[in-house]
């Protein structure tokens, strides 16, 4: 046996679950401050769900809700010190992965006045964060199980992101309800955020059982709710269960393993071309995939046998749903090639990988010019 593992959240699942759960919240202080974006937690039924548990216990919150996609860090910041302001004894992050990932690096800011927004990544705060509640509404990061927290530097619009135990939640929730108000486009690249994730650690030499465990659970739930919305079937209620579940299973995976380096790579096109993050990680998947095929051949055969789908199939049904098409200038190619140099990421893929087989990957999947 090979396990090795630290997944300690809480993990509190099933429809109509908040409501049910009034002394978890209790049990964590009198105030709150929940952090969250504009409007999905709103719109997914969330911010009700929750306001209304509060109430039922006298918890006394307030709502943060400056987040946006890919998370700045200068609003993780504020919202740290607004939780100080108002003498929170807790946070709630209530959305998909952004809010999730902003209210981990609140928690810390709160309890670390000192701490610079940018010391954060030192990952050597003094004291422990303000205990944590995640609530999600997409079906797609994991980070409700993480100890992720991918953030941006305001400086560089740079996406950077930490690992560290201190950002596990205490406990998460996950109504796959919340995530029914989501549209087609964002349901796709989340679920292929998951599938990445399933797939990265599936294939990273870093699995451990609990991480293959995980991931054998996660690939089908993810991979037949893809085929669907290829497909154009209709997004039902099954289907989003499937997704959500299939999300938290390779939030496990994640956890265990890191990523491969599809994500790092995602990054530039999140960055520099608006592509949502898991379409643009994803683009890239089908190359580690073939590093697989020819470093980790046992593991790729029973891949495809749990997918019940063959290397072409898959290969199309990524390409068709990622659909990300681009001419990348010559000179911002060299940047990233740059930027890409000695990644972690690359030890944590079959074969390994390095910036001469990135520029190969580039050229040959994107118009550089
Ligand atoms: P997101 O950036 O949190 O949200 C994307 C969009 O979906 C936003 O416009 C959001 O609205 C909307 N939305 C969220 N839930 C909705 C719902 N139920 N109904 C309708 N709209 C909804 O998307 P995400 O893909 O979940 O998170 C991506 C971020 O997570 C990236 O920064 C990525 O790097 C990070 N990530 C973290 C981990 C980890 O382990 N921590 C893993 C993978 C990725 P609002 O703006 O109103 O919120
Ligand atoms: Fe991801």
């Amino acid at each position: 046996m090979n396990f090795n593992d630290y997944t300690p959240v809480k993990v509190s699942c099933g429809e109509g679950i908040i409501a049910q759960s009034a002394s978890a919240f209790s049990a964590r202080g009198t105030k709150a401050l929940i952090v969250t974006g504009k409007h999905s937690a709103a719109l997914s039924g969330a911010l009700p769900d929750i306001t209304a548990v509060l109430e039922s216990v006298n918890i006394a919150y307030t709502i943060y809700d400056g987040i946006g996609q890919n998370p700045l860090i200068s609003a993780c910041h504020e919202a740290g010190q607004t939780a100080r302001e108002i003498e929170a004894d807790f946070i709630i992050g209530v959305g998909g992965g952004s809010p999730m990932d902003a209210a981990k690096a609140a928690a810390i800011y709160a309890s670390n006045p000192a701490l610079a927004p940018i010391a954060l990544f030192d990952l050597n705060w003094e004291h422990r964060p303000l205990p944590l509640i995640l609530v999600g509404t997409t079906a797609g990061t994991g980070s409700e199980v993480t100890a992720v927290s991918v953030l941006t530097v305001d400086e560089t619009m740079r996406k950077r992101s930490i690992t560290h135990n201190d950002c596990y939640a205490s406990l998460s929730f996950a109504d796959p309800l919340y995530t029914h108000s989501m549209t087609r486009d964002i349901t796709i690249s989340t679920a292929l955020d998951a599938l990445s994730h399933a797939a990265e650690g599936w294939f990273s030499p870093k699995r451990t059982d609990m991480a293959a465990s995980a991931a054998r659970n996660a690939l089908p739930l993810i991979f037949n709710g893809l085929r669907v919305l290829d497909s154009n079937g209709p997004l039902s209620a099954p289907l989003r269960e499937s997704l959500y579940y299939g999300s938290l299973w390779a939030g496990v995976v994640l956890s265990v393993t890191g990523t491969g380096f599809p994500h790092p790579f995602g990054y530039a096109l999140t960055e520099d071309y608006n592509i949502p993050h898991g379409k643009a990680c994803t683009a890239f998947l089908p190359a580690l995939v073939e590093r697989a095929r020819q470093y980790e051949r046992k593991r790729f055969d029973e891949f495809f046998h749990i997918l019940q789908c063959d290397y072409e199939g898959f290969n199309a049904l990524v390409r068709r749903l990622t659909a990300v098409e681009l001419t990348i200038p010559i000179s911002d190619a060299d940047q990233y090639l740059q930027r890409w140099v000695g990644l972690k990421n690359f030890a944590n893929t079959p074969g390994g990988y390095n910036t001469a087989l990135a520029k190969e990957l580039l050229y040959d999947r994107f118009h550089i010019v």
